[in-house]
């Protein structure tokens, strides 16, 4: 009897997880799945897959993992903006010569004639909504969130998975909490309930999060994007069919 091939996900997002529910049950007897979380928010899923929790420990880690547990493949099915775990998968998986996919769902598609500005950072974001901006709801995750005490004469409303383990500083800002995935009439009240002005978000992509996108298009109002960090090189698709053909073909 030939041995399961060993599979690493790297996770944290939606699709992530579906994706290795589907590689349980199409590849049942064929391939270990090992699905990888950073830890950052509660585990709110049931996993059909082993689920392993926590940093690795940079790419060299993250190699020794792939070493010590038989990984024979790795699919980085990170979210867009992740792109530290992405650039030590990239390396671990060079250093052990262990085949990579890269698995981003396609960014979000806005129609022409909607209006959307382009950001490289949160500080490029800022700088162009402080132009027109009054009421901001922001969501873009924990990181950088210093910034906004900057714009005193803006309101921010922040919107977290999880109330972060410090107090925010600065008074120009209310804190929200939600998880996705969310729907349009809920992202309507919210907009109207605080009177929202601009929108500020990760061109992240993905169902689970554009209701906010269409409800800002919806409400007319300015939709400011942070661009997705460059991808590392490699192989990569944008969907589930095409990874788990990645994997037929490698099983
Ligand atoms: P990051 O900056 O790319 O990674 C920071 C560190 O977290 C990595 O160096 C690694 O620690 C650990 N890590 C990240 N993803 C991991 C995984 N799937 N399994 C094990 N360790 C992981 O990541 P991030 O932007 O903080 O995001 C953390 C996680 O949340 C990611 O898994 C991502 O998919 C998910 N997420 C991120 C966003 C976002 O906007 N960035 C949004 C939704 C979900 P070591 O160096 O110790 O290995």
């Amino acid at each position: 009897m030939t041995e399961n091939k060993r599979l690493l996900i790297l996770g944290g997002i939606g699709e992530a997880a579906a994706l290795a529910d589907q590689a349980v049950s199409q590849f049942s007897g064929r391939l270990d799945v090992i699905y990888s979380l950073a830890g950052r928010v509660k585990p709110v899923r049931e996993h059909t897959a082993h689920v392993r929790v926590g940093g690795f420990g940079g790419g060299p880690g993250l190699a020794n993992f792939i070493k010590d547990e038989g990984i024979d493949l790795v699919i980085d099915a990170t979210h867009p903006f992740a792109a530290t775990i992405s650039a030590h998968a990239f390396d671990a998986c060079q250093a052990t010569e262990t085949p990579r996919l890269m698995f981003a769902r396609p960014p979000w598609a806005l129609p022409p004639s909607v209006k959307f500005l382009e950001a490289e950072d949160m500080a490029d974001a800022l700088g162009q909504l402080s132009n027109f901006a009054k009421r901001v709801l922001v969501t873009t995750g924990q990181s950088d969130l210093d910034a906004l005490d900057d714009f005193p004469e803006i309101h921010f409303v922040i919107r977290v998975i999880e109330e972060p383990g410090e107090p925010l500083a600065g008074e120009n800002h209310t804190l929200i909490t939600g998880r996705p995935p969310y729907n349009l009439d809920d992202e309507l009240a919210l907009m109207q309930e605080h009177a929202i002005d601009t929108l500020l978000a990760k061109q992240s992509g993905g169902e689970g999060t554009v209701a906010k996108i269409t409800a800002a298009i919806r409400n007319r109002i300015p939709i400011v994007l942070l661009r997705r960090p460059p991808r590392e090189p490699g192989e990569a698709v944008q969907s589930a069919a095409a990874a788990l053909l990645w994997l037929e073909s490698r099983v």
